[in-house]
């Protein structure tokens, strides 16, 4: 078993919205290991991503206490929105036509983030920012929202992949120069798998 899997802090995907749709460990297998288990382990993830500040972190989980039932919907909405972000680059990666449903799931959020989306100057340039909604407990998904707006219109998905570890299941955006990386993590489903062929081909040796 795979420790980086279980650990909440690792975040290999390379692009928000996937390292986000990682949020539940051997996605593609019988038994995935949800990591999002409550409002406060979504906005523990999203500080760690670097979507939260540490005064926002606070402030939120100040503000879920006193609207749990607010939090709770939230954490609602967070699971759909990843599930429809991890159906739709799972189909991507793998070449397959992407679900409708998926996108009008996307496209649903999508229309609340651009309604709190603004341009401000930043470091003499300009950023899109969610400022608006930034005291709202659900601020953390419209960073995620455009993250995977962004891979889609990136013309870069044939970067996007899934982990040949069965049955990890995690996304990446492979941004190695052949486009050849494989896994997850070389240490983690690449040794594991590794491994596996090496016995395999032993013991078909016998
Ligand atoms: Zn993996």
């Amino acid at each position: 078993m795979s420790n980086l899997n279980t650990d909440s802090g690792i975040l290999i995907g390379e692009r928000l919205c996937l390292d986000f749709a990682n949020t539940v460990s051997w996605h593609n297998g019988d038994n995935p290991n949800e990591r999002l288990l409550n409002y406060e382990k979504l906005v523990e993830w999203s500080r760690h991503a670097e979507i939260l500040s540490i005064p926002q972190e606070k402030q939120l989980l100040e503000k879920a206490n006193r609207y749990s039932d607010q939090a709770e919907k939230t954490l609602g909405e967070a699971i759909e929105l990843r599930e429809a972000i991890f159906r739709l680059f799972r189909s991507i990666a793998n070449g397959l036509k992407t679900d409708t449903l998926d996108l009008a799931i996307l496209n649903n959020y999508l229309t609340k983030a651009y309604s709190l989306a603004e341009i401000i100057p930043k470091d003499g340039n300009f950023a899109l920012t969610f400022q608006k909604g930034e005291n709202e407990l659900d601020c953390m998904l419209w960073p995620i929202v455009q993250s995977a707006i962004d891979l889609l219109l990136s013309g870069n998905l044939n970067r996007v992949k899934q982990c040949e570890g069965e049955p990890c299941g995690w996304l990446f955006f492979d941004s190695s120069r052949n486009k050849s990386r494989r896994w997850c993590s070389m240490a983690d489903c690449g040794n594991r798998e590794k491994a596996r062929r090496y016995y395999k081909k032993k013991s078909s040796q016998k």
